[in-house]
């Protein structure tokens, strides 16, 4: 526990459940005294994030599909009634059909390429929109990426694509609402054990490869994940936006594979 977010109101979107990354973040942004409003995605999720908001002392649950204009639009609404400012929001929302992160990128098919990528890169654009007349003190906006971004990771096409246009819109977007001190950042984590994850083909190869090659011999844990939110968050990163932050336990430096062999 610590205080270096205290008097600071968040907006936590993403949480599925208590493996979700968002999870890992709110988990941690409260632990530094931030208080938060949680969105889930229609009334399955909302009744798993209810209990883990109130363990974070949260009762503001926000019903939120990026792809509906109104509940986006109801969902600011409700923060600016209640709490009328914002210093930051964690966008930690992604979607592609899980038949086309499997097989060969090749065979992407139109539709899950423009849903996979409205979903998971245009959604910040929109929230990022909304959220700016709110932080009228400056502010903070977090993002997850993923290295397959710009490194060819087996079965993560079309999400790979929508991760470098994503990592694209966070460095524009810095751009755009730096003036008003309102930063954008991006955490990019080596692969975890999350809804979404387990939706990758060979998810489980992924993780235990990172594993078994990364320098510190590890995969990213939530309260890494966390702790890099804190500090991007705080006034400690105040100096830092348009980032793609890497908390993969430094597996993108390397060059090839560990081998014992050499
Ligand atoms: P998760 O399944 O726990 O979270 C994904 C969230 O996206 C869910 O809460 C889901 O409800 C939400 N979502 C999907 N479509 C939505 C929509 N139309 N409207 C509103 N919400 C919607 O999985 P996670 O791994 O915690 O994913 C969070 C973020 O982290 C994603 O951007 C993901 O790509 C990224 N990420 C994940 C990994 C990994 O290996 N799991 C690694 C790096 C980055």
């Amino acid at each position: 526990m610590g205080d270096l977010l205290q008097g600071k109101r968040g907006l936590v979107m993403g949480v599925a459940n208590d493996h979700s990354i968002a999870w890992g973040i709110a988990k941690a942004v409260a632990g530094q005294g931030a208080e938060l409003a949680f969105s889930f995605q229609g009334e399955a999720f909302g009744k798993r994030v209810q209990p883990l908001a109130a363990q974070v002392g949260s009762d503001f649950l926000l019903d939120v599909d990026v792809t509906d204009d109104a509940s986006l639009d109801a969902a600011f609404a409700a923060i600016t009634d209640r709490w009328g400012k914002l210093d930051f929001v964690i966008h930690a929302i992604a979607f592609s059909s899980k038949n086309e992160l499997t097989g060969r990128f090749v065979n992407t098919s139109r539709a899950n390429f423009k849903h996979s990528l409205e979903i998971s890169c245009y959604s910040l654009i929109e929230v990022a929109r909304r959220a700016h007349p709110l932080m009228t003190d400056g502010g903070s906006l977090i993002t997850l990426t993923y290295g397959g971004s710009n490194r060819v990771t087996p079965f993560y096409n079309v999400m790979g694509v929508a991760k470098a246009a994503l990592e694209s819109a966070v460095r524009y977007l810095a751009n755009d609402l730096g003036p008003d001190r309102i930063r954008v950042n991006a955490i990019s984590p080596g692969p975890m054990k999350t809804l979404a994850g387990a939706a990758i083909g060979g998810a489980r190869k992924t993780f235990r490869h990172t594993e078994a090659n990364a320098p510190l011999r590890a995969n990213a844990t939530l309260e890494a994940i966390g702790g890099t939110a804190v500090w991007l968050l705080s006034d400690w990163g105040a100096c830092t936006t348009g980032e793609i932050v890497l908390v993969d336990g430094g597996y993108h430096v390397l060059g090839m594979p560990q081998s014992e062999n050499l």
